[in-house]
């Protein structure tokens, strides 16, 4: 059976910032207006969107909730509502050297360039109204919001997935309700030569055509892979999520899903096994759907997996 909720892959998120940011509260343009740069390279524009409206948008485009779950859909779509509000102020000007605020890929968040009508544009509308200005905090800031399509069953530390400052409400937690809500199995073969160019493609992780070893070194409690030790043209030892990356952007999101995985060579051939969707920080999609399917309310869920964090009206931050 297909999954009983499709959140758009997240697994090819760039990074973020993780340093705490000291700058102006959220509306750095005044008003809650978001630049957002649609479509790309030739096509691509810019478009000024109040935020509300921006919010709209996006959710639709980073979780899709199935017929089945109708019940449950407008709590759904309530809390990724509040998630998605509260990633595009705590990231508006990411991209201020290009002329927008956020861009329209997973990079940022995913926005359609066409809006086409789906079945639940009335439930998204209301569960936007219905959590109006609503953010998450932690210590009167908007907080880096991030998060993944399914963790396999526990949430990593941000920070040890990519290094920077420890953010007291991105730690790990575990995560029973997205393993019950739909397996998270994946397996990805890749040639040893392809993956020696995927590798190549990407000047951090350069393996100089050869790659003969892929071991992995150091994981996180979590089971994500931290290190890996490379041997082949030349030997090195490189970070998992810089080498998931390369992968990743050579081979496509349905490569290396997560960084929750093993690693075998079988012939000319390696062979990894993972669990999850995503790089497994801040909120699992699939396990928020879980959930809410259980009884809990949005704001608890969120809470859950931004622990510490508190939902505050957007008021009462730019007062
Ligand atoms: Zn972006
Ligand atoms: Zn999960």
């Amino acid at each position: 059976m297909l999954p009983i909720v499709l959140p758009a892959c997240r697994s090819g998120q760039a990074p973020p910032v993780l340093q705490p940011r000291s700058g102006p509260r959220p509306t750095p343009h005044g008003g809650s207006t978001v630049r957002v740069q649609i479509g790309v390279n030739g096509a691509a524009r810019v478009v000024a969107l109040d935020l509300e409206e921006y919010v709209r948008r996006t959710v639709g485009a980073e979780i899709v909730v199935s017929t089945a779950d109708a019940a449950w859909a407008e709590r759904i779509y309530e809390a990724q509502a509040m998630v998605a509000r509260t990633y595009a102020l705590a990231n508006l000007g990411r991209h201020a050297d290009e002329g927008f605020d956020l861009c329209s890929t997973t990079h940022c968040q995913v926005l359609p360039h066409t809006p086409r009508p789906t079945r639940w544009d009335d439930v998204i509308a209301a569960a936007v109204d219905a959590t109006q200005g609503l953010v998450l905090t932690y210590d009167g800031r908007p907080i880096r919001a991030l998060f993944h399509a399914h963790c396999g069953g526990h949430t990593s530390d941000a920070d040890v997935i990519w290094p920077g400052t420890p953010l007291p409400y991105l730690r790990g937690v575990r995560d029973p309700f997205c393993l019950r809500e739909r397996p998270a199995h994946w397996t990805f073969h890749i040639a040893a030569a392809t993956l020696a160019r995927a590798l190549d493609g990407s000047p951090g992780t350069r393996v100089d055509g050869r790659l003969d070893g892929f071991q992995v070194v150091e994981r996180d409690e979590a089971g994500r892979v931290l290190m890996v030790a490379l041997t082949g043209a030349r030997n090195d030892v490189m970070r998992g999520e810089e080498l998931r990356s390369a992968i990743m952007r050579a081979e496509g999101p349905a490569s290396l899903q997560s960084p929750r995985y093993t690693v075998r060579r079988d012939g000319d051939t390696f062979v990894f096994e993972g669990e999850g969707f995503g790089h497994g920080a801040g909120l699992c999609q699939t396990g928020m759907v879980g959930r809410i399917k259980a009884g809990h309310t949005p704001s608890d869920v969120l809470t859950y997996y931004f622990q510490g964090a508190r939902l505050v009206s957007l008021d009462r931050l730019t007062s």
